[in-house]
C-alpha cells in the first residue's frame, strides 16, 4: 500500500503551495473539518440542553492560553508588528498586568496546570499525571452544581493530556472535571481510521472526506473527551502515522506543530452549542520554536493574535456572551533570551526574566476601566480570580484574587 501516494489524493496540495491558510480552499476545509469535528463530538441529545441553567454569577469566563512567547517579539517596541490586533484593537479596551509571572516550572502541562489550579504545579511534564490540587472546573462543578458541558478545555498543545481537565486531590477528580478536547489529534485520528479500513479511494473529493471523518469518528466509539482518540492515535503503525500527521499538519497550517485554526474553529463551535460559563483554549503554534524557525514561531504569534481577537469578536456577537464575559489572554511562559545556553528562542528552561516573566491582557465584563497594572503578579493569581468571577466560594490556593477585576 503506498500511503504517500493516497495521502497526496486525499490532501490534493497544489504543487508550489505556500501552505498559507489564507488559501480559502484549505481555509474552507478546515472550517469544514473543525465543524464536522464538532458534530461528532456533540452529540445532539446534550446539544439540546443547552443553554445550562446559569449557576453562580452567571458571569462567563474564557481563558486562552497562547504558548511560550517572549516580551520581546510580542509587547516590546519591536514585537508590536507580531500582535497588531492585541496590541491596537484590543489593547485600549482593556485591563492590562504588564508582568505576571511564572515562578514554576516552565513546561506546558506544569505551567498551564498552575494557571488552572492556583498552585505551583510540578507533575510530569507530559501530563502523566493529573494536578495534586483541584483545578477551577472541579471547584465550580463541586461547589455549585455547574454540568460537565458547562466548563471546557480545548487545546492544541501536544504536551497537554486529558489530565489538565481534572486532579488527583481527595474529593475531587474527573466526575467534577471539564471536558477536554484536542481537534487536531481528532482530525489525524479519523483520517488515519478511514486510511486502516481502506476507504481512501473516495477521499480525492472533499466532501467525501468529509463523509469519512464523521464515519471514522462514528466508528471509533467516540466519547468526546479527547482521551480515547489520544490513546489510539499513538497506537497506531509509525509507519502509517508519520507521513499521515506530517501531511495533516501541512494542511493545516504549514508548519510542522500546527493547529491553532482548527482549535479555534472547535472553540468557537463548543461557545455557539454550548455556551459554556469557563472555557479554556490553549493555541500553541508558537512552539513551532522548538524546531528552531525564528520566522514560523513569529508566524505563530500572527495567527494566535489573529485568533484572539476572532474569540473576542465571537463574545461580541454571541448573545449569550456579550456583556457577561471575561475574557484573560496570557501565555504560559515567556523563552529563553538570546545567547542563552538553551538556544535562546527555541526553549524556554532557562531561570531568566525573559523565560519567567511575560504579560496578561484582559478583557469584558470585568474591567473597569482600562488600565495598566504594572504590579507583578503570578500565574497562580488567575484561578481564584476565575473563581471570583464565576461567584465560586474562595479557593484553598497559594494564589490571590486578582483585586481590580470585579462582577
Ligand atoms: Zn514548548
Amino acid at each position: 500500500m503506498n500511503n504517500g501516494l493516497r495521502l497526496d489524493n486525499i490532501l490534493d496540495q497544489p504543487k508550489g503551495d505556500s501552505h498559507s491558510v489564507e488559501d480559502p480552499r484549505k481555509r474552507a476545509f478546515l472550517r469544514a473539518a473543525g465543524l464536522l469535528v464538532a458534530d461528532l463530538m456533540f452529540p445532539q441529545v446534550r446539544a439540546a440542553t443547552s443553554p445550562h441553567p446559569a449557576v453562580g454569577s452567571g458571569h462567563k469566563v474564557l481563558v486562552i492560553i497562547f504558548g511560550g512567547v517572549r516580551r520581546a517579539e510580542t509587547f516590546s517596541a519591536e514585537g508590536l508588528v507580531n500582535i497588531p490586533h492585541l496590541s491596537g484593537d484590543l489593547f485600549l479596551k482593556a485591563l492590562f498586568y504588564s508582568s505576571i509571572r511564572n515562578e514554576g516550572v516552565t513546561a506546558h502541562f506544569n505551567a498551564t496546570a498552575s494557571i488552572l489550579t492556583g498552585n505551583w504545579q510540578r507533575v510530569d511534564d507530559w501530563g502523566k499525571l493529573a494536578p495534586t490540587t483541584p483545578t477551577v472546573f472541579e471547584h465550580f462543578r463541586k461547589r455549585l452544581g455547574a454540568s460537565q458541558d458547562d466548563t471546557w478545555v480545548v487545546a492544541s498543545n501536544k504536551a497537554l493530556t486529558n489530565l489538565l481537565g481534572a486532579s488527583s486531590a481527595s474529593g475531587y477528580g474527573p466526575q467534577y472535571g471539564a471536558n477536554v478536547v484536542f481537534p487536531k489529534q481528532l482530525m489525524i485520528t479519523a483520517v488515519a481510521d478511514a486510511l486502516r479500513r481502506g476507504r481512501t479511494g473516495d477521499m480525492a473529493d472533499r466532501t467525501k472526506v468529509e463523509a469519512q471523518f464523521e464515519s471514522a469518528l462514528e466508528g471509533s466509539n467516540y466519547e468526546g473527551l479527547g482521551w480515547t482518540v489520544f490513546d489510539a492515535a499513538d497506537r497506531l503503525d509509525p509507519r502509517v502515522r508519520h507521513p499521515i500527521q506530517d501531511a495533516i499538519s501541512t494542511f493545516v497550517h504549514g508548519g510542522p506543530t500546527s493547529g491553532d485554526e482548527l482549535t479555534f474553529l472547535v472553540s468557537r463551535e463548543v461557545m455557539r452549542r454550548f455556551s459554556p460559563s469557563l472555557l479554556v483554549t490553549v493555541f500553541s503554534d508558537v512552539e513551532v520554536a522548538h524546531f528552531g524557525s525564528y520566522a514560523l514561531h513569529l508566524a505563530g504569534i500572527r495567527t494566535g493574535d489573529r485568533l484572539v481577537y476572532q474569540l473576542w469578536q465571537e463574545v461580541e456577537a454571541n448573545p449569550e456572551y456579550r456583556g457577561k464575559t471575561t475574557m484573560l489572554v496570557l501565555p504560559e511562559f515567556g523563552r529563553d533570551p538570546d545567547g542563552s545556553t538553551t538556544n535562546g528562542f527555541f526553549n524556554h528552561r532557562a531561570n531568566e526574566e525573559s523565560t519567567r516573566s511575560t504579560w496578561m491582557m484582559v478583557l469584558g465584563a470585568a474591567v473597569g476601566k482600562p488600565d495598566v497594572i504594572e504590579r507583578p503578579i503570578r500565574h497562580i493569581d488567575v484561578c481564584p480570580t476565575l473563581a471570583g468571577l464565576l461567584g465560586c466560594p474562595t479557593m484553598d490556593s497559594e494564589g490571590e484574587r486578582l483585586a481590580e477585576l470585579l462582577v
